[in-house]
């Protein structure tokens, strides 16, 4: 049976009161409902702990959103990942474009990164896409292959098992448009190819997700895609009743 992992990325939104409403908002409006999908929210790092509390005896998993590859040390505002553990996070987004963007990471930190995070047994999201430049020049394929053969380097393939991939076309991510669904599919094809390529047999079962501009108005088309397995949410997830749609979609993808 198809897997769906449903992930909202609340980004830099949402301070700790208005965190702790909106999770209550969307345990309201799954109570009661058989959950099908897989659900996580990865809030902003001030407001994990008070999310958790919400979320504990639900079903609902959460996450963070970025996180250093040491464990402790002279990294001024930074974030551990035995800290994130510690409050119960069990995934966490590394190598979103925005930090891509903004903070310069790259393929090889964004590596490193990953391969801390499965040492302390949590999941990473690592995060692929390529910008409208890189597609416009046709070299959308060459730009995955690049950032999986180097995300992925030094990844043992028992890891497999652990590894979320969010593919997200940098063009689509809060612009409101989303790459058409040939587009998605086409890309998520190669790109569970060339893990497969890159890690074995195992890298078969990888959980692949889709982001950008993910609404309740285009999730059905892109949930329903053979090789999406769930949707790496932005803005939407900041709106409960819209995130609560997507889950809905989702599910009813999954009761088919
Ligand atoms: C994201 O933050 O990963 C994302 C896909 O954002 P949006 O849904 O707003 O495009």
């Amino acid at each position: 049976m198809k897997k769906m992992l449903i992930a909202g990325n609340w980004k830099m939104n949402m301070t700790t009161t208005e965190s702790v409403k909106l999770i209550q908002n969307i345990i309201e409006g799954i109570k009661n409902k058989k959950l099908l999908t897989d659900i996580l929210i990865c809030p902003p790092f001030t407001s994990i702990d008070a999310v958790s509390k919400v979320l504990k005896d639900t079903k609902i998993l959460y996450g963070a959103q970025n996180c250093h590859f040491e464990s402790k040390g002279a990294y001024t505002g930074e974030i551990s990942i035995p800290m994130l553990k510690e409050l119960g996070c069990k995934f966490i987004i590394i190598g979103h474009s925005e930090r891509r963007t903004y903070f310069f990471e790259n393929d090889e930190l964004i590596n490193k990164k990953a391969r801390a995070v499965l040492a302390l047994g949590l999941s990473p999201i690592i995060c692929i896409g390529e910008t409208l430049r890189e597609r416009e020049e046709n070299r959308t394929f060459d730009v995955l292959k690049r950032q999986i053969e180097i995300g992925m380097s030094r990844i043992e393939p028992e890891n497999c098992a652990q590894i979320v991939i969010a593919y997200e076309p940098v063009w689509a991510i809060g612009t409101g448009i989303s790459a058409e669904p040939e587009q998605v599919q086409e890309a998520h094809a190669f790109i569970k190819g060339e893990l497969v390529r890159v890690l074995g047999k195992r890298a078969s079962s990888i959980i692949v997700l889709y982001g950008g501009s993910v609404t309740d108005e285009n999730a059905k088309s892109i949930l329903e895609l053979t090789d999406v397995h769930g949707g790496l949410i932005g803005g939407a997830s900041l709106k409960s009743d819209i995130f609560l749609s997507i889950i809905e979609t989702a599910n009813s993808i999954l009761e088919k």
